[in-house]
């Protein structure tokens, strides 16, 4: 748990979210904003800021691209979905807890802005 990061507040239950998944790893919610008919956000339960500091032979990512392929499953995007994890400034991270998005439910065009 982080004091400051928002990510980790929602995972304490100190601010809301529409939450579609938790286990004892992972939780995931609804985007606030989102950027496609199905925006899921799914982040490790540990704070963690960057996929930059997972340590190596740690297997959260792998976790989390699992559960995001299940939730994907469970969403009935049949069609295709896209995963993304956002590094970094240049990389249009602004929330600084580690989190994949899981985008779906239109056609995803490539490649970004
Ligand atoms: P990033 O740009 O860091 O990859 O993505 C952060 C995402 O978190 C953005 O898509 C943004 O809309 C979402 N977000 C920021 N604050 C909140 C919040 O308080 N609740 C929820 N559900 N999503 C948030
Ligand atoms: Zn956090």
């Amino acid at each position: 748990m982080s004091g400051h990061c928002i990510f980790c507040k929602i995972i304490g239950r100190e601010i809301p979210a529409n939450i579609v998944y938790e286990d004892d790893l992972v939780l995931a919610f609804n985007d606030i904003h989102p950027a496609a008919p199905v925006h899921v956000l799914i982040i490790p339960k540990e704070h963690v800021e960057t996929v930059e500091d997972v340590p190596a032979g740690d297997h959260i990512v792998a976790f989390l691209a699992e559960r995001a392929v299940a939730i994907a499953k469970q969403l009935n995007l049949r069609e295709g979905f896209r995963l993304v994890i956002n590094n970094g400034d240049n990389g249009g991270q602004t929330v600084f807890h580690l989190h994949m998005h899981l985008l779906g439910g239109r056609f995803m065009t490539w490649p970004p802005g």
